[in-house]
């Protein structure tokens, strides 16, 4: 008599399953012309039971995935965005992929195709802050877009300082914060309604978001000169959180969508969200001096 075949027990996922998967939920063709998306360490064939999900790849992030002996460590943030010509231990970078391979650790990530995605970071972000958002270049009129940015309206007007409270409270701890820029003339009793949002540096849209009506931005490393002739030139208030912590907010969705999928294939696979904090700084003290 013969061995019935098992029918019941999971599948595992390849590391090139796991790209396709990415891929669906965060297609190649979302990127931006200079960016770099995909399988940066590894080998397509090799099975991945254990995923860690993190915005940077950083030695405390590879560290961690090594130490707790994931499979794959899915990164926001490429490894290299330009091309190379060292990548020995001599170097942090070449550390890492070093440290990465001989501990069999996959290194893949989706940049800003997951920015742009319909559940990616600009998404996670507006639903964050208490807006069912659309693309920027859907509310200019373009057809089904998709773009690094969100705009939608509050249920309601709150003040700027309420809704501000709102941001902080959503966003994961850090020591960066958020800063908040008035437009000359108001302070932080004026009301918001519509609200644009853009995790990770967003100055190149504080034209686009004024223009559309925004009544605050939520982005993040704002700088002094663009923030302050924004601020005195339109009406659009200014959130700017931490790089980090505003593109950490998609990290939940990540693990969930490729949960999700996992699932409905039968496929046995774990992926927990890093908490390590990525931001360059360790501290922050409001100056007194
Ligand atoms: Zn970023």
């Amino acid at each position: 008599m013969s061995e019935p075949m098992d029918t019941t027990s999971p599948q595992a996922w390849t590391v090139a399953d796991i790209q396709a998967q990415m891929n669906l939920l965060y297609p190649r063709e979302l990127a931006e012309s200079w960016d770099k998306n995909g399988l940066i360490v590894g080998d397509p064939h090799q099975e991945v039971k254990r995923i860690l999900v993190a915005v940077d790849p950083v030695p405390a992030t590879v560290a961690q995935a090594i130490a707790e002996n994931y499979d794959l460590l899915i990164t926001h943030h490429p490894l290299f965005l330009r091309g190379i010509n060292f990548l020995s231990r001599e170097f942090h970078k070449g550390r890492m992929v070093h440290d990465l391979i001989k501990n069999d650790v996959a290194l893949l990530n989706a940049h800003t195709n997951a920015d742009s995605a319909a559940r990616g970071v600009a998404w996670a972000l507006a639903k964050a802050v208490g807006i069912t958002g659309v693309p920027f270049e859907a509310q200019a009129g373009s057809e089904d877009a998709l773009g690094l940015g969100r705009i939608g309206k509050l249920s309601q007007p709150v003040s700027l300082e309420d809704f501000a409270k709102t941001v902080a409270a959503a966003l994961p701890a850090g020591p960066h914060g958020i800063f908040v820029g008035v437009p000359e003339g108001k302070d932080l009793s004026m009301p918001v309604e519509t609200v644009a949002v853009s995790g990770g540096s967003g100055d190149s849209f504080l034209d686009t978001v004024a223009n559309l009506g925004a009544d605050v931005y939520v982005t993040a490393d704002l700088r002094h000169h663009p923030a302050q002739d924004h601020l005195m030139s339109t009406e659009t208030a200014l959130i700017s959180g931490s790089h980090w912590a505003t593109e950490w907010l998609w990290l939940p969705a990540l693990a969930h969508d490729l949960e999700q999928a996992a699932l409905e294939n039968g496929v046995e696979l774990e992926i927990d969200i890093s908490a390590t904090v990525t931001e360059p700084w360790t501290q922050h003290l409001p100056t007194v001096g």
